[in-house]
């Protein structure tokens, strides 16, 4: 195992959105493939036909690729071990399963879901297992003529598992350490259906001896289905070759209490999904952290640190540093506590990172959706610059720097008006007369001039800084107010207090 190639692999089923958790599933495996110089496989699970939801695939391969996470091997860029949707594997499938069949293994099973029915009605938490195995209709149950005239006849069948009686399982998580299972406690799970398609059971076993991936890491849910995985790699003979598992931590609800779901983003008002999704039979629309206007670094950044840390106190990862610093040994087994508040604290640290050239296009089409008009980028570079800092989610950048391209649609009248008087009118009216003579706005310079002005006036900085901003900025927010003025520049600025002195004077 030791000089095996690292080759791991993300296989999702393509049912749906892709829950945060599934993220960062990917980000793991990513991070360890490329600090061993390995592959990163991306391989789609859609063997379940009645689960299978289109457009499901094209979503995650769009998911990946805001994350920028690119796979080394895909169905859309192919590679050595071509196809990677196992729909298109179908036909290899079968002959694994008649091996175990032969072997004795596995067994037929014909029982109709009826009959199924019929059984889980009489016996409560009825499993198809040892327990009753002898009452259904099977290759085990059944003599060997009967079988051959049912396989004769075409009788529709599965191949199901055949648990071995009382015996222990253990493999060694690389998170969980020593795991162990009871036989006794398992199903037989059906390995092949009737419809000529493996389960996920047998297509996961054979899938990843094929493509020699090294280490599988996967959400926590999937323990349970690993004793079912490990005999298969022994009854089929390649036990040597078994990648290392490694179980993720659970991503829990912001109480702790469970695992989050969607319900509880829409319920608690915070995106659980990657991107948005569209569930076209509910014809309902699940938001996501992109449209919610998460960066993608600051996504993968917060994801990265629900279970793991590098023991020191750094919590600002860029993707190289995460592939540098990244070890499995270090992710936790306890489950992580998603945290939205955290999870902003996050992307308000990106963008304050972020150069304003990088954020640019973001930026401009969230002022073009609103429908502000953005005529130059020079100008919205130094706007980027001037507002970033206060900026949390990118659709802050609309209410934080509209004011720089259209004037104020409403003035915080209230908190000028009720002591507004003549003296503060005569100040600003000086004002605009010591402006019209300058040739343009120098911050700096414009601060001592108003400030050399005010104490001309007797007006203290209370007086006339805040009905100041409401002119330029029509509230109490934004950066310094004579950088505001210098953005803006002149004119616009003595267009801004002139009419702003229509209404306080009103
Ligand atoms: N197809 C499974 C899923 O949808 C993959 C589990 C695994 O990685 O083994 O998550």
């Amino acid at each position: 195992m030791a000089d095996k190639k690292v080759r791991v692999r993300f296989a999702p089923s393509p049912t749906g959105g892709l829950h945060l958790g599934g993220v960062r599933t990917v980000l793991f495996n990513y991070l360890f493939a490329k600090k061993h110089g390995g592959d990163f496989v991306l391989r789609i699970e859609d063997t379940d036909q009645n689960r299978y939801v289109e457009g499901a695939e094209q979503y995650i391969l769009d998911c990946l690729k805001w994350c920028g996470l690119t796979p080394d091997e895909s169905p859309v860029v192919g590679g050595q071990y071509a196809p990677y949707r196992q729909s298109e594997r179908k036909a290899l499938y079968r002959q694994y399963a008649e091996k175990l069949v032969m072997e004795g293994h596995a067994y037929y099973a014909f029982d109709t879901p009826e009959e199924l029915d019929a059984k889980r009605k009489e016996i409560p938490n009825f499993q198809y297992g040892q327990a009753h195995r002898d009452e259904l209709r099977n290759s085990l149950s059944l003599s060997e003529h009967e079988v051959d005239a049912l396989l004769d006849a075409h009788t529709p069948h599965v191949i199901r598992i055949k648990m071995p009686t009382d015996e222990t399982i253990s493999f060694n998580d690389m998170i969980r350490g020593h795991v162990s299972f009871e036989t006794n406690q398992v199903d037989d799970k059906v390995l092949l259906k009737a419809d000529g398609m493996p389960t996920y059971h047998l297509a996961v076993v054979v899938d990843d001896y094929l493509m020699k991936i090294s280490h599988a890491f996967r959400g926590e849910e999937w323990l349970p289905s690993a004793p079912v995985h490990l005999l298969l790699w022994e009854y089929l003979g390649w036990k040597a070759d078994m990648p290392q598992w490694a179980h993720l931590p659970l991503i829990l609800k912001p109480d702790g209490h469970g695992k989050l779901s969607k319900r509880d983003g829409a319920r608690l008002g915070f995106p659980v999904y990657a991107m948005e999704w569209y569930d076209a039979k509910a014809d309902e629309f699940t938001p996501g952290f992109r449209e919610l206007g998460f960066l993608p670094e600051a996504f993968l950044n917060l994801l990265a640190m629900l279970g793991w840390n590098d023991g020191g106190d750094q919590e600002i990862f860029t993707l190289d540093e995460l592939i540098e610093k990244f070890s499995i040994d270090r992710v936790s087994k306890a489950g992580a506590k998603f945290d939205y508040e955290k999870a902003k604290w996050y992307n308000a640290e990106w963008i304050k990172r972020e150069s304003a050239e990088s954020l640019k296009s973001k930026v401009k089409s969230v002022l073009t959706d609103k429908g502000v008009t953005v005529k130059e980028d020079e100008y919205l570079l130094k706007i980027i610059d001037a507002v970033k800092e206060r900026c949390i989610l990118l659709p802050d950048f609309y209410q934080q720097s509209a004011y720089f391209f259209e004037v104020p649609k409403e003035l915080d009248v209230n908190s000028v008006k009720p002591k507004w008087n003549e003296a503060k009118n005569d100040f600003f009216n000086v004002l605009i007369g010591l402006l019209k003579d300058e040739a343009s706005i120098d911050a700096v310079a414009f601060e001592a001039q108003f400030k050399a002005l005010m104490e001309e006036k007797a007006l203290k900085a209370g007086d006339v800084m805040l009905p100041f901003r409401i002119m330029l900025v029509g509230g109490k927010f934004g950066p310094h107010v004579f950088d505001i003025a210098a953005l803006l520049g002149k004119d616009e600025t003595i267009n801004r207090i002139e009419k702003a002195l229509i209404v306080f004077n009103s």
